[in-house]
């Protein structure tokens, strides 16, 4: 970041703009976040990367109407991709190459052990990334191609890491080993990391806000029920244990993924059903899940069919809210005491049938929901149990873009406080 004394003599900071780039397989979603007040400038879509029908949806945030501008037609690969979102930008008078920007901020997905705070990128930073990747064969490579595709464009700008897998970097080795043997286990660095580590991480300090303590005094069950999902169980403002283990396949029903799952139907799929190792992570990645249980992976789709008295939907919202009961329960025992269920994300956010079912039955470990409360639609943090509840219950919209430009902006201006060079390699969070 550049300074300049102002007429009081004091230093002002003039860069104060994040780019946050979540790069996927065949998409790149973008933020442009002023930290001024944390407030977005821009922000948009490449979709269908590599395909005929690549599509590009842009949208400004600095006028009074946010009005959404699309491209279509094949965007090769992720280069063109984020040069034609530079030149939308460009055209807002939000040019990448202002001396504005800050730094970019890139989610990346796996950070195994060593990654455990967010990180600027050098060389060999990049090179550990790398060498993630056959724990997370989909989305690292991803990630990778983001970050080289930023670096070209911007090579003068701090480049920073944020790992899904960070936050859960606390939890006790008891909870993070798989009961198989420890050479074989360590040899393939085989144990649970868990993943929508930044969105844990925002709602479980979130939750704690709407109480009105600090993350320190509190204990909670975040629940990030997205496509993907997964549980967290946060003591005290640390992870201890979340459902989500090397890959993002274990734990709750998600749209696609079918969750936990005996690790023998592995076995028998290959060789009683004569399927191949890719198929069989297709079926259980791809197939599983919400999806594969009734045909569709949207919760307003099932509801829909349930209203119907559509039988498949049913079961399949059932399954998915069974399953949600069990980690609650279990996440209860592992806390020991809890202050706040917390839901968040797509589903989360937007069901309340998902929330009232998943609470249901449980007054015995003091969780309760008020009905009135839990169908109030809004997107501001807030609580859906009755004042008399021992334990809150609380809806908390998830952030992960804002989280990634605090991160970002944080260290960035930590390493030039502490008049380092910027970038650093790992700086202490
Ligand atoms: P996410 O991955 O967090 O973007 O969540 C996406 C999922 O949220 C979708 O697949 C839907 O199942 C769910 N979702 C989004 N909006 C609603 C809604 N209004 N009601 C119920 N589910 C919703």
């Amino acid at each position: 970041m550049t300074t300049t004394p102002t007429k009081e003599g004091s230093a002002a900071v003039q860069a104060r703009r994040v780019l946050v780039l979540n790069s996927g397989s065949s998409s790149v979603k973008y933020q442009l976040l002023d930290m001024n007040n944390r407030s977005r400038l821009a922000i948009g879509l490449v979709e269908r990367i590599g395909e005929e029908t690549s599509r590009l949806l842009h949208t400004p945030l600095t006028g009074g109407d946010a009005e959404t501008r699309e491209r279509t037609g094949r965007i090769p690969d992720h280069a063109a991709a984020l040069k034609e979102a530079a030149e939308e930008l460009a055209a807002d008078g939000l040019g990448l190459d202002s001396p504005e920007l800050a730094a970019i901020g890139h989610r990346v997905v796996h950070g195994g052990l060593r990654f455990t705070r967010p990180t600027v990128i050098t060389d060999e930073v990049l090179t550990e990334i790398e060498r993630l990747v056959p724990v997370a064969p989909l989305h690292n490579p991803a990630n990778i191609t983001g970050i080289r595709t930023a670096q070209a464009l911007r090579p003068d700008l701090p480049q920073v890491a944020v790992f899904d897998t960070a936050f859960h970097t606390t939890m006790p080795e008891h909870a993070a080993r798989y009961a198989i043997d420890v050479e074989t286990a360590d040899a393939h660095r085989i144990r649970r990391y868990g993943f929508h580590g930044t969105s844990h991480a925002y709602v479980s300090r979130k939750a704690a806000e709407l109480l009105g303590r600090t993350p320190e005094e509190v204990n909670v069950i975040v629940l990030h029920l997205g496509n993907g999902a997964s549980a967290s169980a946060v003591a005290a403002g640390r992870c201890v244990e979340t459902s989500m283990g090397l890959t993002p396949l274990e734990g709750l029903v998600m749209g696609t993924r079918s969750g936990d799952i005996d690790p023998a139907v592995t076995f028998h799929l290959k060789r009683v059903a004569g399927m191949s190792t890719d198929e069989i992570d297709v079926l259980l990645n791809k197939k599983s899940g919400l999806l594969g249980l009734c045909g569709d992976n949207d919760m307003r789709e099932i509801r829909r069919r349930i209203d119907d008295g559509d039988e498949r939907a049913a079961l399949a919202f059932d399954i998915y809210v069974h399953r949600l009961k069990k980690y609650i329960g279990a996440y209860s025992a592992v806390l020991g005491r809890v202050d706040a269920v917390v839901f968040t994300a797509g589903v989360g956010e937007n069901s309340a049938p998902v929330r009232e079912a998943a609470i249901a039955g449980l007054e015995e470990l003091g969780l309760v929901v008020d009905a009135g409360l839990n169908a109030v639609r809004s997107g501001e943090p807030r609580l859906i149990s009755p004042n008399y509840a021992r334990v809150a219950v609380a809806v908390v919209p998830t952030d992960e873009e804002l989280e990634i430009a605090d991160q970002t902006f944080a260290l960035v201006g930590r390493a030039e406080s502490a008049g380092q060079e910027v970038p650093v390699g790992e700086v202490d969070n």
